[in-house]
């Protein structure tokens, strides 16, 4: 016997025939003799629909009511949850975040984790019962308030519950099969893996893949748990996310001591994330002087922009001036514009450029520590593609590379053929958003 947490997104619970659907995969789960702990997201798009709707009654909703609003949404689907159970003839009790001791700093909208009491999920199990908890919300222990975990946070409660019970595995459900090697909305021949290291995940997650979180992917890394990410849809095994010294856990000792004999090759690239979501901003004519770059980055600092890629050339046309190039969110780059055009003349520089089209790809794989001429593959795809590169950018284990948007989608599927990751067949892809 085990004890399994399993998550279930909002598209796994969009109305009540799937809600059904889940409970009765919930109940096959305690059937074959394992205790349960699910974390459940709201409805479909209830997330989304709260937040309009408090759009139209506060142009900036205060934040503490705000959460209590967008925390109804899994309050809902808890409940509903754990009555199909019920009717099902099985024992099943929900509890909100805050019931579930999910602990966490006072910052609304985006409050971290930073303890986990499961004292009344731990009472459930032993009296026999299902646990349902409340994905997405928590509770600040200095005035009681509940807080909400950030978009998708639902994954995060998962792993934290996970990881406060001791879990044997935290199985997150998707309309997906598991992690590919990208998503299969734009690359249908991408393959599903089998296993990915929680440091590739991440590396992934961070750069546009959206089937895990990042913040629960870290919090896995953290706390030793073993991710399972595969498809509601299905009873296939999907993929398991392995952090350090983990064993796979498909493999027989037999098979991975075969494996080790052979000396079977892992891919050196597993797998390409694309991102849209990101803008360019460059500084044009910039004093070539010890300061400059330091200036201008205080000043975006103050914004709390997270940049991401950042390029510096020396500009031939001009002695003594160069450009830089940076990348960061869509939506931080009008604060961003703002504060460095009031202080162009401090620092000295010609002129700013604003650009909203671009599009990042990144490759990712363990392998690249041990393999040379990584990008060198990267690179003649896109050359071969008729594709541009405008920013370069490395770390150990990734090479990402800023392009035109309008060409990313082209350029991913080369790049995914030419590290020979295609698969033979299409991949499926079963309803909604992959969440
Ligand atoms: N319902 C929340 C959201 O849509 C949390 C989640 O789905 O994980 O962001
Ligand atoms: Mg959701």
């Amino acid at each position: 016997m085990a004890l399994i947490v399993q998550k279930f997104g909002g598209s796994s619970v969009a109305d009540a025939e799937s809600i059904k659907r889940v409970a009765k995969r919930i109940v096959d789960t305690r059937r074959a003799g394992h205790d349960v702990v699910v974390a459940v997201s709201a409805m479909g798009d209830t997330t989304d629909e709260l937040l309009d709707l408090a759009a139209q009654v506060a142009p900036i909703p205060a934040p503490r009511e705000l959460d209590l609003l967008l925390s109804s949404g899994e309050r809902i689907s808890m409940a509903l949850l754990a009555m199909a159970i019920h009717s099902m003839g099985y024992e099943a009790r929900s509890f909100t975040g805050s019931q579930a001791g999910m602990i966490t700093t006072a910052d609304h909208g985006a409050a971290r984790i930073v303890d986990v009491t499961p004292v009344r999920l731990r009472e459930a199990l032993d009296e026999g019962a299902i646990v349902i908890v409340a994905g997405f919300q928590g509770v600040n222990p200095d005035k009681n308030d509940i807080t909400t975990l950030g978009r998708g946070g639902s994954d995060t409660t998962a792993v934290a519950l996970a990881a406060a019970l001791g879990a044997d595995v935290c199985e997150i459900y998707s309309d997906v099969d598991g992690i590919f090697t990208a998503d299969p909305r734009v690359i249908p021949r991408a393959r599903k893996l089998d296993t990915v290291t929680a440091e590739e995940m991440l590396e992934l997650a961070a750069n546009g893949a959206k089937v895990l979180y990042i913040r629960a992917v870290e919090y896995a890394r953290r706390h030793g748990v073993l991710i399972h990410a595969r498809s509601t849809f299905t009873a296939n095994e999907g993929t398991y996310v392995l952090g350090e010294g983990m064993a796979d856990p498909r493999q027989s000792s037999k098979e991975s001591a075969m494996a080790d004999v052979i000396g079977m090759e892992e891919p050196v690239v597993t797998g390409v994330a694309i991102d849209q979501s990101q803008a360019k901003i460059t500084v044009v004519g910039v004093p070539d002087v010890p300061g400059s770059a330091a200036a201008i980055f205080s000043l975006v600092n103050k914004t709390g922009a997270n940049i991401d890629m950042i390029v510096q050339n020396v500009q031939s046309a001009q002695p003594g001036r160069t450009d830089i190039s940076f990348t960061l969110p869509k939506q931080s780059a009008v604060e961003v514009l703002k504060v460095l055009t009031a202080e162009q003349e401090t620092i000295g520089y010609d002129s700013i450029v604003h650009d909203d089209q671009i599009g990042k790809l990144s490759v990712v794989g363990a392998g690249m520590r041990t393999h040379s001429g990584v990008s060198l593959t990267l690179f003649e795809a896109l050359s071969t593609a008729g594709v541009n590169i405008e920013m370069i950018s490395t770390s150990e284990i990734r090479i990402s590379v800023v392009l035109r948007g309008d060409e990313l989608n082209q350029a991913a599927r080369a790049v995914h053929t030419a590290y020979g990751l295609d698969s033979e067949i299409e991949a499926t892809v079963y309803a909604g958003t992959g969440r």
